[in-house]
C-alpha cells in the first residue's frame, strides 16, 4: 500500500493535521507525535504516518487548487495544524516550474525538460519548506527557541523563519563556510555560532547538545523535529505534479546532502499515487552528488547496500555532508525506481552553473550546478532516456555561492566613446 495510515491520533494533546504518529522506517513501531527521532526499539529514523482515509481525491485536488499560492496549498497532507496558514510563518513554495526549452535543444532532450527552481524561495534555498513544517511542529511542542546544524542554508532559513514567528535562533555551521551564507544567516539577528570542524562534527555536537541541560526546550529542526521537517521536502513533488497539469514526470534529477530531499520527493510522489490525484505510472529518481563528496553514488556504483562516510572536498558545500543520514533509502529508491546516483566534478559543476544561465536565465547555487551537470552526464552515458519528461531540480540561488563562479567577469572595459566601442569589436 502506498499511503500509510493509523486508525487514530495517538497524542490528542497536539493538533498536526492529519500526522497520526510516528513510524519507525525500519521497523515499523509506532508512537505518539512528540519531539522524537529515533526509535526506542531500533533506533531506526521516525517518519511520521498519516491518516489519509477520510480524503475523497476530487475533492482533495479541488481543495488544494483553491489554496494559498505557497506550501500551505498542501497542509492536508503535512504535519501542521489546520489554521497553519494565518501564523506567521515565511510561506514558502509554489516556486517556477521552467520549461527550459533552450537547455533541452543544448542537451538534446526532446520530451520535455523542466528546471525547478527553488532558488525563488524567501531564503533563496529549498530550505524554507522544511524549516517551515520544523517551525510548526516547534509550536505545537512548545520549543521557543529554533535550533540546526547547517551546511549553510539551513542556517539562513531558520533565522529568517524565527525572526518572522518571534522566536529565538541559534545555528551551528562549520566555520569555513561561503562568505555569502555566513552573511545571509547572520542577518536576520538570531545567533550564528561557527564550529572547528566539518558538517558531520557540527551535526554530532548538536546531538550532544540535545541530550544535554544546555540544548532543552531547543527545536533542532533537523535533529529532534527531524520527522516533520523532513515532510517539507514532499511539497516539491506535489507540486511539480500539479505543476505538470497532475501528472507525474517520467525522471526527476535530485541533488542529494543527507539524502532526505530524495526521499520524501520518493514518498510525496506515493501518497499522490495512494490519493488518487495523479495516475499510477512508472517514474525515475535520479540522485546528484558532486564527486568530492559522493558517498552515495560510490555505493551505487559499487553495488553496495551500505553507504561508506567521506570527507567531503568540493565547492558544493551545501551538499557537503559525508555521512549522509538517509544514504541506504535513497540507493533503495534509485534502484527500486530504475534511477541511478551519480556525481561530477567542481569543473563539471561550474560547467554547469554557467550552462543554465546561460540557457534559461536562471543562476544556480552550486547544487543547482551538481544536478545540471549530473543531467548533462547521464544523459551522455544513455541513462537519462532523452525522449522523456525530465524535472532537474535547482535548489538554491546562485548569488550564495559567488565565489564558484569568480573568473566570470567583463567582457571588455572601453572608454566612452564609439570608437573604443568598436575596437573592442563589440559593434
Ligand atoms: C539541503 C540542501 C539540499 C538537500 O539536502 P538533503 O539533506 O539531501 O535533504 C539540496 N540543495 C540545497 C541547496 C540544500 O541546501
Ligand atoms: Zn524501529
Amino acid at each position: 500500500m502506498a499511503v500509510q495510515t493509523v486508525a487514530s491520533t495517538s497524542n490528542p494533546a497536539v493538533d498536526l493535521g492529519p500526522a497520526a504518529a510516528l513510524s519507525c522506517r525500519e521497523c515499523g513501531h509506532r508512537v505518539p507525535l512528540g519531539p522524537v527521532f529515533a526509535c526506542e526499539e531500533c533506533f531506526g529514523p521516525l517518519e511520521i504516518a498519516y491518516d489519509f482515509s477520510a480524503y475523497d481525491s476530487e475533492e482533495l485536488r479541488r481543495r488544494i487548487e483553491a489554496g494559498p499560492a505557497n506550501i500551505w496549498r498542501y497542509a492536508p497532507l503535512l504535519p501542521v495544524p489546520s489554521d497553519v496558514a494565518g501564523k506567521p510563518n515565511l510561506n514558502p513554495g509554489w516556486t517556477e516550474l521552467v520549461k527550459a526549452d533552450n537547455l533541452a535543444r543544448e542537451l538534446g532532450v526532446t520530451g520535455g525538460l523542466y528546471v525547478k527552481d527553488d532558488s525563488g524561495n524567501p531564503t533563496h534555498s529549498f530550505k524554507d519548506r522544511v524549516v517551515a513544517q520544523a517551525l510548526e511542529a516547534a509550536r505545537a511542542f512548545g520549543f521557543t527557541t529554533l535550533s540546526c546544524s547547517s551546511t549553510g542554508n539551513l542556517a539562513g532559513a531558520v533565522g529568517a523563519a524565527a525572526a518572522r514567528a518571534g522566536f529565538r535562533s541559534c545555528v551551528f555551521i562549520p566555520h569555513d563556510l561561503e562568505q555569502g551564507k555566513v552573511v545571509m544567516a547572520a542577518v536576520y539577528g538570531g545567533e550564528l555560532v561557527g564550529i572547528e570542524g566539518n558538517y558531520d562534527d557540527v551535526n554530532r555536537f548538536c546531538s550532544e547538545l540535545i541530550g544535554d541541560p544546555a540544548g532543552e526546550g531547543w527545536g533542532f529542526v533537523n535533529v529532534n523535529l527531524r520527522p516533520y521537517y523532513a515532510e517539507g521536502s514532499k511539497t516539491l513533488a506535489y507540486e511539480i505534479c500539479e505543476q505538470l497539469g497532475w501528472r507525474l514526470p517520467d525522471q526527476i534529477v535530485v541533488p542529494i546532502a543527507s539524502g532526505s530531499q530524495l526521499t520524501k520527493i520518493d514518498k510525496g510522489l506515493q501518497e499522490l499515487i495512494g490519493l488518487g490525484l495523479v495516475e499510477d505510472r512508472p517514474y525515475k529518481i535520479f540522485g546528484a552528488q558532486a564527486a568530492g563528496c559522493s558517498p552515495v553514488s560510490t555505493a551505487y556504483k559499487a553495488g553496495h547496500d551500505v553507504v561508506r562516510p567521506q570527507k567531503p572536498d568540493t565547492i558544493a558545500k551545501s551538499l557537503a555532508i559525508g555521512n549522509p543520514a538517509d544514504g541506504p533509502y535513497v540507493l533503495d529508491i534509485a534502484r527500486r525506481t530504475g534511477g541511478a546516483v551519480e556525481d561530477v566534478t567542481d569543473e563539471e559543476v561550474v560547467d554547469a552553473i554557467k550552462l543554465l544561465a546561460r540557457t534559461e536565465g536562471i543562476f544556480a547555487e552550486t547544487a543547482g550546478g551538481v544536478t545540471v551537470g549530473v543531467t548533462r552526464k547521464l544523459l551522455k552515458e544513455g541513462v537519462l532516456d532523452p525522449a522523456k519528461t525530465t524535472v532537474v531540480l535547482n535548489t538554491g540561488d546562485g548569488l550564495k555561492t559567488l565565489d564558484a563562479v569568480a573568473g566570470t567577469g567583463l567582457t571588455a572595459t572601453i572608454r566612452p566613446n564609439l570608437d573604443s566601442f568598436r575596437e573592442a569589436g563589440l559593434a
